[in-house]
């Protein structure tokens, strides 16, 4: 079994790095969930082993047949639902939105979601959430090139 607390972050030299691991192992980790009341398994939280600061990030995976049980909104955080395989469907204010491999799907905070899987295979999704209208700026006007060239240790 793989969980974060067995293995150890990388925090050096302006980064940190953590393999998680297969998205088909994503079982292995455990959480206490507290809109349903129980343990479950099949999502891991990036932020506390990476030290996010500015988002939270999940890997999630639910079995064919499977239905996340709630609806939930959020107070202040937008979220984007990017889905790696499998076939699903997503709940939002009472539409639903047809997902596969390559779809992505932006919600406001006050909307209710919810999401379920209505393939025979395990619908992967890499989950973003980050403060409503925070981003100032980014890609090319964020990013700065450095001119010194890349030099990869041999
Ligand atoms: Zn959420």
């Amino acid at each position: 079994m793989t969980t974060t607390t067995q293995k150890q972050a990388k925090h050096s030299n302006g980064y940190s790095a953590f393999d998680f691991g297969d998205f088909g192992d994503l079982d292995d980790y455990k959480f206490r969930h507290p809109l349903i009341g129980r343990e479950v398994s099949g999502k891991v939280f990036l932020k506390e082993v990476l030290n996010l600061t500015g988002m939270q990030v999940s890997f999630g995976r639910l079995r064919p047949g499977a239905a996340v049980p709630f609806l939930h909104t959020h107070k202040q955080n937008e979220e984007l639902y990017i889905f790696i395989s499998g076939r699903g469907q997503m709940l939002v204010n009472g539409d639903v939105i047809e997902v596969s491999e390559g779809s992505a799907v932006r919600i406001e905070p006050s909307a209710t979601r919810t999401w379920r899987n209505t393939g025979d295979t395990e619908l992967v999704t890499i989950v973003i959430q980050a403060k409503e209208g925070s981003l100032i700026q980014d890609t090319l006007d964020d990013g700065e090139p450095v001119t010194k060239p890349p030099v990869w240790p041999v």
